[in-house]
């Protein structure tokens, strides 16, 4: 059995549902003194923020070619409630969807957005980047990420956008569950880093998984979650140091 630090446990628990308000004393956001600037400096609990080597998220460049496991994406249809929380519009997901890499699994617990992206590939963002969060048994974090590029409407995601919150720390139950796996293209190639949360507590130790091929969103769709959300919610990019970035 191994012991996780009190901080992982904690971003655990933060991350593994998109949860309805921040705990006391603990509020950040994405402008100004409680900007990503001063996340480090908010309360000792989001110190990784500041002093983390390993931050997320990154410019994807330079990556070198590795013989990497295919990403195997085994979702059911699963995501039941839409939450805006104030910081992203997100949906939490039924047990029993899986991702698995090599032999290692991870369980998806929700996924939500970025608008406009918030990794970058060689210097490019994107519109709009999904978050896809998943946990294995001990606890470790894997996030599939994917880029959504302004084009053609996009029929799955309007199944959660047709019912998004416009209220910040409001939940609605959708009509029609979402099936995850729509939201993530057929081609899984992926570069693939050691990361962090790209939100207070900025928890490292994160498995980073992003697929190279990206998917669409209509100019509507996009603008209608920066309308929700009132803002940019996009943490910049940070410095990649020692990382290896394989591909
Ligand atoms: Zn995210």
């Amino acid at each position: 059995m191994i012991k996780k630090s009190a901080k992982l446990t904690t971003a655990i628990a933060i991350v593994l549902s998109v949860q309805g308000c921040a705990r006391l004393g603990e509020s950040w956001s994405y402008s100004g003194k409680s900007g990503p600037d001063y996340w480090g400096e908010l309360t000792p609990s989001f110190s990784t923020c500041k002093t983390g080597s390993n931050q997320s998220p990154i410019d994807i460049t330079r990556a070198i070619e590795g013989n990497l496991p295919a990403l195997k994406i085994a979702y059911k249809v699963g995501g039941e409630k839409v939450i805006n929380n104030g910081h992203t519009i997100g949906v939490n997901y039924e047990k029993g969807s899986t991702i698995t890499v090599g032999d290692r699994t991870f369980e998806l617990k929700q996924f939500h957005f970025h608008a406009p992206s918030e990794n970058t590939i060689e210097g490019k963002p994107f519109p709009m980047e999904a978050h896809f969060v998943h946990a294995d048994k001990r606890g470790n974090l894997a996030v599939v990420a994917v880029m959504y590029n302004e084009g053609m409407f996009n029929a799955e995601l309007e199944k959660v956008w047709a019912q998004m919150p416009e209220q910040a720390n409001t939940k609605v139950t959708l009509k029609q569950p979402v099936n995850a796996d729509k939201l993530i293209p057929a081609n899984h190639d992926y570069y693939r880093f050691n990361g962090s949360l790209t939100t207070p507590p900025c928890s490292e130790g994160v498995n980073w998984f992003v697929v190279k091929a990206y998917d669409t969103a209509s100019k509507e769709q996009i603008a209608k979650f920066s309308r929700a959300i009132g803002h940019d919610n996009n943490r910049p990019v940070q410095p990649v140091n020692g990382r290896v970035i394989v591909k």
